[in-house]
């Protein structure tokens, strides 16, 4: 199959192996090189890539899922507009998600209206065939996401569809990276890009981590002899002293990325500062409704207001997002916290790195 199973090609896996091997030997200390990108996560451990590298290079996970990353506050927002009779659309990942006071799966079973959606085009049509409803969409997601719900909003507004509202957590991966790598709590080697929102954002995006910060970037796809690659183009920077944006993920991505998207977003979302789970606020990071769009922000036309907003007790998924821990060192993983029973984002959603290592974890050990 053409692009799955020439970059799964164990020859090919096992040269750029023993290259990364040889390469990390003339590095000659230990590094760190961290990827953003939930996917990215997943195939690192679902494909045994620690395995196939050396010891001296360590793969960190960051801020790559957005769900994880968005705080109590939006939970426990969005709850609440379920309990005042709004009907919630949102992704699938959303629900189990536990806020302060519950999660939107709680609610439901309490009777509030909240329906999963596959796309905020879903959510829309739902808004316009149920028009006594006040359909909120959960807008949360990177740059991959973000056009797409753009493109909901302006349809709104062509076809005057007034019930469709989005409760906006959008966020933009390039801030997170400057905030981690300014917050200097894990001495970064080196970024590992994310392939699906770099094929919007373009490779160009990166550049400034690069200059400004000396920290080498390579953006890649999501198969073995990708990831691989990246990682050897990286260990190849740190080798000879240099910092610099390459794309090993051609096939997607270009240095300017998809600019109807971005042209898209421009025109719908104005960057504001947000808050991200265990980060904090990290200024230019989030995405809200420009003014033309405003009558489509929930929280603009019906404000709701939370008192107070706390984590669960015990969880550590802020510094799981920070790369300051691995899944495994909280000690609520796999006993109290697993995925039938999370306690904190980074257990629901499939790309949130306990969940990941709780599935994948151990198995080419
Ligand atoms: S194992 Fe559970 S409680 Fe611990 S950091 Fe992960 S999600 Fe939070």
């Amino acid at each position: 199959m053409k692009y799955i199973s020439e970059f799964r090609e164990k020859k090919l896996v096992e040269h750029i192996s023993r290259k990364i091997e040889r390469i990390a030997q003339d590095v000659g200390r230990k590094v760190k090189l961290m990827e953003v990108c939930g996917t990215h996560a997943m195939a690192i451990l679902k494909f045994g890539i620690r395995q196939l590298i050396p010891l001296s290079v360590k793969l960190l996970s960051g801020p790559g899922c957005p769900v994880c990353v968005t705080p109590n506050l939006y939970i426990d927002t969005a709850c609440a507009y379920a309990r005042k009779g709004f009907l919630i659309a949102t992704f699938g990942d959303m629900m189990k998600v536990p806020g302060s006071d519950g999660s939107l799966s709680e609610e439901k079973s309490k009777g509030g209206k909240v329906k999963v959606v596959y796309s905020s085009m879903d959510a829309l049509k739902l808004a316009a065939s149920f028009p006594e409803e006040r359909v909120v969409f959960l807008g949360i997601g990177f740059e991959t996401t973000a056009p797409t719900v753009a493109a909901s909003i302006s349809l709104a507004r062509q076809q005057n569809i007034k019930n469709f509202m989005v409760l906006c957590g959008h966020k933009l991966i390039p801030p997170a990276m400057k905030a981690l790598v300014e917050a200097d709590e894990v001495k970064i080697d080196g970024f590992l890009c994310p392939g699906h929102v770099s094929s919007i954002i373009g490779s160009k995006a990166y550049e400034f981590i690069a200059r400004d910060y000396n920290i080498p970037c390579v953006v890649a796809g999501f198969e073995p002899v990708d990831i691989l690659q990246a990682i050897y183009l990286l260990l190849s920077q740190i080798c000879h002293g240099e910092a610099k944006v390459e794309n090993e993920y051609t096939r997607v991505v270009t240095p300017q990325g998809n600019l109807k998207a971005k042209e898209l977003m421009a025109k719908v979302f104005n960057l504001n500062s947000s808050e991200w789970r265990g980060i904090g606020e990290i200024e230019d990071s989030g995405l809200s409704l420009a003014e033309n769009y405003a009558f489509y922000d929930a929280q603009l036309r019906f404000p709701v207001e939370i008192i107070s907003s706390r984590e669960m007790e015990g969880c550590r998924c802020g510094e799981v997002l920070r790369g300051l821990i691995e899944p495994e060192e909280c000690s609520l993983f796999g006993n109290f916290c697993n995925p039938s029973n999370p306690s904190g984002p980074c257990m629901v959603s499939i790309e949130g790195a306990c969940n990941i290592y709780y599935r994948f974890a151990g198995k080419y050990d």
